[in-house]
């Protein structure tokens, strides 16, 4: 169902008028009682009294602020489907749950419905840039249906393909997954990228992960990867990448955190990035956010929130978050040396970049997105909310992004040029279809699980004796606990 209040027509002009706009450039400019205008899909102009063509629909900012659309460089996009079911989980039941239980459950169509439901989720809250870290594509008519749900909505999405049910050297070996990329990714689109998902665990000597790197060098396209998870994946993995020459400017290392300096020296070396969920990091354990050794080796950083199995699909969360960590941990060591810190060294500036702009270059696609100057594409949110008592007064733009702002006061969002969100309602997507597909999904998972499953799923019990097995797949090492 359409919410618009505002009809507009595709392709005519735009402009944002005298709005506070953070324009994330190299300087970080910020202009108030600014316009920003765009005409086909991209930005024609940031500046004061701008002069539109005629025709051109106005969006008054007043009040608001203006900034790039935001950048999730990794969500479990196909878990939205069961929203919210995991959020006492930790990390290994969540490898239970997903791994070893009932992830082999979902068919095409739930897929379908977890992507489409996120997909709206993401461009409702302000991210108008996506990777979908896809790693439940047990068949390619799962990876169909994936796409497809990303297709259908007017975001800007990254397929990171991956398949928990099988070794990464099996599905990426296929005839079948080669015909797929082929068929599906060979059109240079931007609306619409690809990426290959998998982890590396413990190592085998063998590194038989070797066989999907091949692929993903021979395909010519990036690697995104859970690294620095606690026991899961460690050093061993990023030394093994390294030796065989996998690690790349376009590598994304997730999460990045129980690792070593050598680790993130090769990462540093190599010029891949990091994607940051401090709040996955926080409550599920993969080690505490890096962000102080990350910036340390100048190791690029982007946001994520992971999976709404936990957690929401909400970039001012994950900005609040990250900040929240990186100077509670300076507070404690300071205090543990019985100091003050008298200045915080990350500020709210940087973690606007790193929603924003951190994103745009992890994905290789900081000519098109992240910031608003003339020639990127358009992909802009407006923060604006009349009705609210916390959007005055406005003194301090990215405090106030990143601290007062939330989800619910994102009023325009605009990708590609296309208005997608205007005066808080989606413009143009179908909401009530993409509820009857969830439905559907949550009827048929609650049928397969029977009603304990169900419950016990939700709420697992504390085992008596510690969980030892590690329930990771593709795991060489029977015993990861000491
Ligand atoms: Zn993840």
């Amino acid at each position: 169902m359409t919410t618009a209040s505002h009809e507009f027509t595709p392709g005519q002009p735009l402009v944002f008028r005298n709005g506070t706009v953070l324009t994330m450039d190299n300087a970080h400019h910020v202009l108030t009682g600014a316009d920003v205008l765009i005409v086909g899909d991209r930005i024609a102009a940031v500046g004061e009294h701008l002069a539109a063509p005629e025709g051109a629909a106005e969006i008054d900012a007043t009040g608001g602020v203006v900034m790039p659309g935001m950048i999730d460089t990794h969500r479990h996009m196909w878990q939205t489907a069961m929203r919210g079911y995991g959020a006492d989980w930790t990390l290994t039941q969540y490898f239970v749950w997903n791994y070893l239980q009932w992830g082999k459950s979902f068919r095409p169509q739930d897929i379908y419905a977890g992507n489409l439901l996120s997909a709206i989720e993401a461009i409702d809250a302000g991210v108008t840039t996506t990777v979908d870290w896809s790693h439940n594509l047990q068949t390619i008519d799962h990876a169909e249906a994936a796409t497809d749900a990303l297709q259908q909505v007017p975001g800007r999405f990254v397929l990171a393909y991956g398949n928990i049910q099988a070794a990464p050297w099996e599905w990426s070996t296929t005839p079948e997954f080669r015909d797929f990329v082929s068929r599906r990714f060979s059109g240079g689109d931007d609306m619409l990228g690809f990426q290959m998902a998998f982890d590396v665990p413990p190592a085998s000597p063998d590194f038989p992960e070797k066989a999907a790197f091949e692929v993903a060098r021979e395909l010519g396209v990036p690697v995104t990867t859970h690294a620095g998870v606690w026991k899961v994946t460690t050093d061993d993995g990023i030394r093994l990448m390294y030796e065989h020459e996998f690690m790349t400017p376009s590598t994304i290392y997730v999460h990045a955190a129980s690792l070593s300096a050598d680790s993130y020296h090769r990462i540093a070396a190599t010029g891949g990035s990091a994607s940051l969920s401090t709040e996955s990091e926080q409550n599920a354990g993969q080690g505490y956010p890096p962000t102080w050794k990350l910036r340390a080796h100048g190791i690029g950083v982007s946001l994520s929130m992971d999976t709404s199995v936990w957690w929401s699909a909400d970039l001012f969360s994950a900005m609040r978050a990250t900040l929240s960590a990186d100077r509670a941990r300076e507070h404690l060591e300071a205090h543990n040396r019985d100091e003050t810190v008298t200045h915080h060294h990350l500020r709210a500036e940087q973690v606007v970049d790193w929603a924003t702009r951190g994103g745009a270059k992890a994905l290789g696609m900081d000519s098109l997105v992240g910031s608003l100057e003339p020639g990127k594409k358009a992909d802009v949110v407006l923060i604006k909310n009349d009705a609210s008592p916390v959007m005055f007064p406005l003194l301090n733009p990215y405090g106030h992004v990143v601290f007062q702002a939330q989800r619910g006061d994102v009023h325009t969002v605009v990708v590609n040029g296309r208005v997608v969100k205007h005066d808080h309602g989606l413009v143009g997507v179908d909401l009530g279809a993409a509820r009857r597909e969830i439905e559907r999904t949550v009827d048929y998972l609650r049928g397969e699980l029977g009603p304990e499953a169900w419950t016990a799923g939700m709420h697992p019990d504390i085992p008596e004796t510690r969980v030892l097995d590690n329930p990771y797949t593709y795991t060489y090492t029977e015993d990861l606990t000491d």
